[in-house]
């Protein structure tokens, strides 16, 4: 497996197999690998010669109180995980090579982001929709895969590979979630035993919001209260949305008249945590 320090090194070697014809499926990460990230390099693999991971904990996506410096890291364990997948390059750059001096030029939507977590997280989009624009260029990937966990994300990357007509095809893969439901997250080590308990609130409510909508419930907001209630019963959370929105502009519905995303953004302690789930009455 080869790892690469520098945009440039990355991208030579990417050119490299480009020329002799070989598809490349890239998997972009932050690190701290877990089964989610595992399952979208098998994704990968099965839609490209090879699969090149990109470590990077991308500060221009973090705002000013969020977890940049504390983010978990653990670069050996990674490597030997992504060894284990059959990854044939591991990119992992430092943030000086990433962004100059000089560096000004950033790529924003202009509507996607005002919905979900864009409204708590200001810059997040801007500094996703970047790193990965600037990633795309440096791995020149054939196919990119991201969770459906971050749905918003995938959506604005779906629509920036679209609008920035990037050569590259869009995969999602599906939220991998711990056997009690939590869905897995390099965050999750954050938590204390007695949050990790009350974590559950947010796979709890999707669950009931779905049983209710099969049942029969079209009302959104009466889903939102349940939902609400559901995850306030439990100790230490503090609720930043819990939205019922069309799955494609992520705008919200007050009736769930066809699939119907409903997203979770909920603090647990100090660490936030997002989940979601696709309802179909
Ligand atoms: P991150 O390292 O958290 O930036 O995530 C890197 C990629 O893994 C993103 O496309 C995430 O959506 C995806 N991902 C994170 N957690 C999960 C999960 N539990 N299941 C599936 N994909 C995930």
């Amino acid at each position: 497996m080869e790892i690469h320090r520098t945009p440039g090194s990355m991208q030579k070697q990417s050119q490299a197999w480009k020329k002799e014809g070989r598809s490349i499926g890239f998997v972009p990460t932050m690190g701290f690998l877990h089964e989610g990230h595992l399952s979208l390099m098998d994704i990968a693999a099965r839609n490209a010669d090879l699969v090149v991971v990109s470590i990077f904990v991308n500060p221009t996506q973090f705002g000013p109180t969020e977890d940049l410096a504390s983010y978990p890291r653990n670069l050996e364990r990674d490597l030997e995980l992504c060894q284990s997948r059959g990854v044939a390059a591991v990119f992992t750059p430092e943030p000086q090579d990433m962004y100059g001096p000089e560096f000004q030029t950033y790529v924003t939507l202009e509507k996607l982001p005002n919905h979900l977590c864009g409204l708590s997280r200001p810059v997040h989009f801007r500094g996703v929709a970047t790193v990965v624009s600037k990633l795309f260029n440096m791995v020149l990937p054939d196919v990119a895969v991201f969770g459906e966990k971050d749905f918003q994300q995938l959506a604005v990357i779906r629509q920036l590979t679209q609008d920035l007509n990037f050569p590259v095809r869009i995969l999602g893969g599906p939220i991998v979630r711990e056997s009690d439901g939590l869905a897995m997250s390099s965050r999750n080590t954050y938590l204390s035993s007695g949050e990790r308990a009350s974590a559950l609130c947010l796979s709890r409510a999707l669950e009931g919001a779905s049983r209710r909508v099969k049942e029969g419930e079209i009302r959104a907001d009466h889903i939102r209260r349940e939902a609400e209630k559901e995850i306030s019963s439990h100790p230490f959370t503090e609720i930043d949305y819990v939205t019922l929105c069309r799955p494609d502009t992520l705008e919200e519905v007050e009736v769930i008249s066809g699939p119907t995303l409903m997203a979770l953004a909920v603090k647990v302690g100090k660490t936030r945590l997002i989940d979601n789930a696709v309802l179909t009455p």
